[in-house]
């Protein structure tokens, strides 16, 4: 059995890490929340006081983090985990941030002969309990070969998509179409609403057609009930549309619908909703409407 070690055991970190336990890995978790240490023990992993107590003996080391100054801490900061971690390791980072600091990281995992690849996913936190992640990777073929069973365990699809910082900008282009996707569901639900339609019957048949989305298909409930529990709060999109701005910045190009993207959320977290879920951007279109 390989021992892994998982920081970062919240929303998403706690159903993969239980995952990998499942697949037989052997996995010693660590989190500032001393509750999701001890829910991992009690599902068969192993319960870790801090990061070098959980890296120690470990083949794999895995951080999903909220971050970049989390991971900056975590990875590379005092007690961090490049302290202490022996050269020839794995270390697989599911974190979304920004693609130069998985960059910096690649370079800092180099000096020390750890193999770093960047591995941001998409599916949301169903797609992490059910280990159905998309994984976009950033790195090496051969270590994006050898995080191969790690990626199974977690993942229904994973990708190597160019080199260190590559899967960062992938995901950026992910969280633009996720952003935008459910600001449209959003005005469409406020269109159909205030004009007097049945709303539900309305999406469904969107959900049918040309407009279909998974967003449509498995938001759509949640949203006509205005349950907006996380989920993915609004502060991590928030962090995502700022590393989708710097990107289209870096690469000259103009996303106008991401400025627009941005600033619903940039509004959304003006209203109080940082903790709420990203479909939240629904109450945001419907204040826009007086609604
Ligand atoms: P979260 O806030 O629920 O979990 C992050 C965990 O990291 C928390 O349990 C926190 O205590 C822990 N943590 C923070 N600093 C730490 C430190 N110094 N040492 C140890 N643990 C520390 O966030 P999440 O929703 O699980 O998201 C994690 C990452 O995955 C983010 O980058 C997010 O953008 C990305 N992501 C989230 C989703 C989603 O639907 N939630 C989907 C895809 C990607």
């Amino acid at each position: 059995m390989t021992d892994l070690a998982f920081i970062g055991l919240g929303i998403m970190g706690a159903p993969m890490a239980r995952n990998l336990v499942r697949a037989g890995f052997t996995v010693t978790g660590y989190d500032l929340d001393a509750a999701a240490v001890a829910r991992l023990a009690e599902d068969g992993g192993k319960a870790a006081g801090s990061i070098a107590d959980a890296i120690h003996g470990a083949e794999i080391v895995i951080t999903m983090l909220p971050a970049d100054p989390h991971v900056e801490a975590v990875v590379l900061g005092e007690g961090g985990v490049f302290e202490t971690i022996k050269p020839g390791t794995l270390f697989i980072d599911f974190s979304t941030i920004k693609p130069e600091t998985s960059q910096k990281v690649a370079e800092a995992g180099a000096h020390q002969g750890v193999r770093v690849l960047d591995a941001p996913v998409s599916g949301g936190e169903a797609g992490a309990v059910n280990a159905v992640l998309s994984i976009m990777a950033g790195g090496i073929r051969a270590d994006f070969d050898a995080a191969k069973p790690v990626f199974d365990a977690v993942g229904k699809v994973a990708a190597l998509v160019g080199p260190h910082g590559a899967g960062q900008v992938v995901k950026a282009a992910n969280q633009l179409v996720v952003g935008g996707t459910y600001a449209l569901v959003a005005e469409a639900i406020v269109l159909l609403e205030a004009s007097g339609v049945d709303a539900r019957a309305g999406l469904d048949v969107l959900a049918g057609g040309l407009a279909a989305s998974r967003i449509l298909e498995l938001k759509r409930e949640s949203m006509l009930a205005r349950d907006f529990r996380p989920g993915f709060r609004i502060d991590l999109h928030h962090k995502d549309m700022g590393i989708v701005l710097d990107a289209a910045r870096q690469a000259g190009v103009s996303l106008p619908f991401g400025h627009q993207v941005a600033a619903l959320v940039q509004a959304a977290r003006a209203q109080g909703l940082g903790d709420s879920d990203h479909s939240a951007l629904l109450s945001v279109v419907e204040r826009l409407s007086g609604r």
